[in-house]
Order: C-alpha cells, then sequence, then structure tokens
C-alpha cells in the first residue's frame, strides 16, 4: 500500500516534491504506530528490564549492574532500545516509560532485598528528553519510599550533553543526589563536549568510558592514550572508572594494566534478565570461587 503510493508518486512526472512528502508521511505513520504500541506496552507489562552487571576488574567480583530497556513487541519480538527511544522522546511517552522504568527497578530491588539476597548499587539511565520536565528526581524519591529501598543502590547515567543541559536550565537538583547518596555517573564519556564544566560543577561519581573507545584500545594509537588519560583522570579527582563494551581479554588487560578498576561488557555478561541476574548475585555471595562469565541462555 506505501509501497504502491511511493510508486505513483514516482510515476506521476518524477515529482521529487511529492516522493519526499509521501516518504515523510510513511514516516509520521511509522512514528504514530510506535507510539501508539508503546502505550499499549506500558499498559500490558511487555517492558522488562534486563541487568548487565558490572565487574572489578582485580577482584572480579560483580559490584554492580546497569538496568536496560528492553521491548518483548507482541508481532515484531524482542526490540532493543534504539528502535524506539528516539520515538518515545518525541512525544510524552518518554516520561511514562522513564517512571516505568524507575519503579520497576525499585520493586525488583525490594523483591531481591526480601528473598535476603545481597545488593549491588544500580544504574538507571536517564534521557535528556525525561530530565526537561523536572520530575526524575522526584519520581525517584516517590520509589524509594513507596519500595522502601536504600537510596544509595541508585546510580543515574547521564551523558554530557543530558548534564550540560542540566546545568544551564537548572533542571536536576544535584544536592539531593549527594543528599540522598545516589550516585551519578557520565554515560559515553569522552564522546560529548564541556566535560571538564561538568566535572568541575557538578557532583560527580564515575566515568563511564564509552563503548567505542574500547573498541578501538588495540588498533588506536590515539584512543589509547584518551583512554589512559581519562583512567587518570578520574584518579586524580577521586571519582570511579568504568569501561562499557568491553568484548575480549585483551581489552580487559589493557584496561586493568592502565589502573581502570571497572568494566562492563559481553566479555564479562551480557544483559541478564531478572531471574539470572539474581542468580549471580547469589553466586557471588555464597562462594569464594566467582564466576566471570555467565552466559544468558
Ligand atoms: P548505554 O547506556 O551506553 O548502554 C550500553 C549499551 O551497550 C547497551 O545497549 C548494552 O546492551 C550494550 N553493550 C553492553 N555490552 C556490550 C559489548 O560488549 N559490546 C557492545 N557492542 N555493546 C554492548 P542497549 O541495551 O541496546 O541500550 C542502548 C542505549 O539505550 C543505552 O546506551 C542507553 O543510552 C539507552 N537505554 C537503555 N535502557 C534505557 C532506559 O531504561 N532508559 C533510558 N532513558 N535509556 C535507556
Ligand atoms: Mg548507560
Ligand atoms: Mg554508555
Ligand atoms: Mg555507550
Amino acid at each position: 500500500n506505501a509501497d504502491s503510493a511511493m510508486y505513483r508518486a514516482k510515476e506521476s512526472g518524477r515529482n521529487n516534491y511529492k516522493f519526499f512528502s509521501v516518504e515523510m508521511n510513511m514516516q509520521v505513520d511509522q512514528q504514530f504506530a510506535i507510539e501508539r504500541d508503546l502505550r499499549l506496552a506500558l499498559e500490558q507489562e511487555q517492558l522488562e528490564l534486563y541487568y548487565q552487571p558490572k565487574f572489578n576488574l582485580i577482584s572480579k567480583e560483580v559490584v554492580g549492574a546497569e538496568a536496560l530497556v528492553r521491548w518483548n513487541h507482541p508481532s515484531k519480538g524482542f526490540l532493543r532500545p534504539d528502535s524506539f527511544l528516539e520515538i518515545a522522546g518525541q512525544s510524552e511517552l518518554i516520561i511514562d516509560l522513564g517512571d516505568w522504568v524507575r519503579r520497576e527497578i525499585c520493586r525488583q530491588l525490594a523483591q531481591w532485598q526480601a528473598c535476603g539476597l545481597e545488593l549491588v548499587r544500580m544504574s538507571i539511565n536517564v534521557a535528556d528528553k525525561e530530565c526537561a520536565k523536572n520530575r526524575v528526581l522526584q519520581n525517584i524519591l516517590d520509589q524509594v519510599m513507596h519500595y522502601d529501598i536504600d537510596a544509595k543502590l541508585l546510580e543515574l547515567e547521564l551523558t554530557e550533553e543530558t548534564l550540560t543541559k542540566g546545568i544551564r536550565n537548572e533542571i536536576t537538583d544535584f544536592k539531593i543526589l549527594e543528599r540522598m547518596d545516589i550516585q551519578l555517573a557520565i554515560d559515553d564519556f569522552g564522546t560529548g563536549n564541556t566535560s571538564f564544566q561538568c566535572l568541575k560543577e557538578l557532583p560527580i561519581d564515575v566515568l563511564k568510558i564509552d563503548k567505542e573507545f574500547t573498541r578501538q584500545l588495540a588498533s588506536n594509537a590515539k584512543v589509547a592514550a584518551i583512554t589512559t588519560t581519562i583512567i587518570d583522570l578520574a584518579k586524580r579527582l577521586g571519582i570511579s572508572c568504568i569501561a562499557e563494551g568491553v568484548e575480549n581479554e585483551e581489552q580487559a588487560a589493557f584496561l586493568r594494566e592502565n589502573g581502570c578498576e571497572y568494566a562492563q561488557g559481553y566479555f564479562f555478561s551480557e544483559p541478564l534478565t531478572a531471574d539470572n541476574f539474581a542468580l549471580l548475585l547469589k553466586k557471588s555471595s555464597y562462594t569464594d570461587n566467582k564466576q566471570l562469565t555467565l552466559q544468558q541462555s
């Protein structure tokens, strides 16, 4: 149907204007369909949080995890956030999605706590568009109170762009974060700009080296130099440093040898379902012989 419409537009004297307007209409339709589906997904619990563990590179202990949203779409299957977050960000849906993520992680933490699991710090990604309404923090405080969990267990991952906008618009009350001991991490560190401004002004606890840097560690001497400088910078600032996207031993070794404390990536573990992550937590709290790799089944 859409194809034939485009074909007709092309046929009618190769009218470029018409051609593009049909294409744009299709984009709008597609966006509308995803928005509608996503609204349903939120109501029908089609979203799911996966947890990607973070490891200490020396002790090999699990030190935390990052919650990553997934969508079990009824007809399109298992969707990763890149395919729907941007569209969600073009409407109010991103606010509802963020609220859902924060409620779900607090609910999960409370459940694990009730089962007697030894918990680790969990991080939540917060998108630029979510901050616009100035209610992310209030939402977190509400959920923390409602599920009666320790706010210290939470960390927020924001990109440099989001953070700098935050300073300008005074969107996020970073003082509250500090007071509640909620950690603040700069995600994809090194890919944005004004990093030093962020570091100077904000109570940053963690630098998260972008996976693009990790990927090129062995092949690009500049990237290796920048990465070691980021590790050194974190050390001098007295904050933590974690590398994301570690896929092989060579990368892990480079990071370890250059003083990076923590890492995350497929080499150690893929993002896990809640049940598999709970298994990993059990193993790491009850045995000395800690398993580094736990492949997702
Ligand atoms: P991010 O926060 O930078 O997360 C890292 C991404 O890298 C995740 O993709 C993760 O699955 C993937 N990854 C982990 N280990 C490796 C590895 O060894 N190699 C490679 N190539 N990739 C690895 P994912 O889950 O598709 O998420 C993509 C982005 O979507 C995230 O980037 C984050 O910005 C955003 N996102 C995910 N969940 C949420 C959420 O709940 N809320 C918001 N606002 N954003 C989210
Ligand atoms: Mg992240
Ligand atoms: Mg990242
Ligand atoms: Mg990244």
